[in-house]
């Protein structure tokens, strides 16, 4: 059976997790307040809509209660992060997987029921320097 996902927020972090998705053929609903984001999107992903994700009434007006894993990629506005992650989580949504912008941020989205917490720059940054250790312990 087809996994469904939620995008929310278009940026380079979430709308690679939308092509990502959507190419291994899973059903992706893409969300930003931004339209020209959302056109963007409207050709790969599965369903592409307009809407401010800390507006409760709108997020399920989208049915997102039904879809399995929710991805919160709303980096700069740390306030609508959490907001929307609240209400995320409020409404029981199976798996809530959200980027954080700093530490701080990380510390209160587990708090709130986050089940995953990601923070993109520096897990990167940490891969790339184990790859580059090992890399050069196979160059010795
Ligand atoms: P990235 O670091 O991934 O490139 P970015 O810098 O492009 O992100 P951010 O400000 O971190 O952009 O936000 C990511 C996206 O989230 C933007 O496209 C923005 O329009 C969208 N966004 C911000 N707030 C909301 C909201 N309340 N509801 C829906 N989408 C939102």
């Amino acid at each position: 059976m087809k996994r469904e996902f939620a995008v929310i927020g278009l940026g380079r972090f979430g709308g690679s997790i939308c092509r990502e998705l959507s190419m291994e053929g899973m059903d992706v609903l893409a969300i930003d307040v931004d339209e020209d984001k959302v056109n963007e999107f409207k050709n790969f992903a599965s369903y592409a809509v307009i809407a401010d994700s800390t507006d409760e009434a709108a997020l399920k007006e989208l049915g997102i209660k039904n879809i399995d894993h929710v991805i919160v990629a709303i980096g700069d506005n740390i306030q609508a992060s959490i907001l929307t992650t609240v209400i995320l989580t409020d409404l029981g949504i199976k798996k809530i997987t959200v980027k954080a912008q700093n530490d701080y941020h990380e510390k209160i989205l587990k708090k709130i029921g986050a089940d995953q917490v990601v923070h993109p720059e520096r897990d990167m940054g940490k891969r790339i320097a184990h790859n580059i250790i090992s890399n050069n312990i196979l160059d010795y």
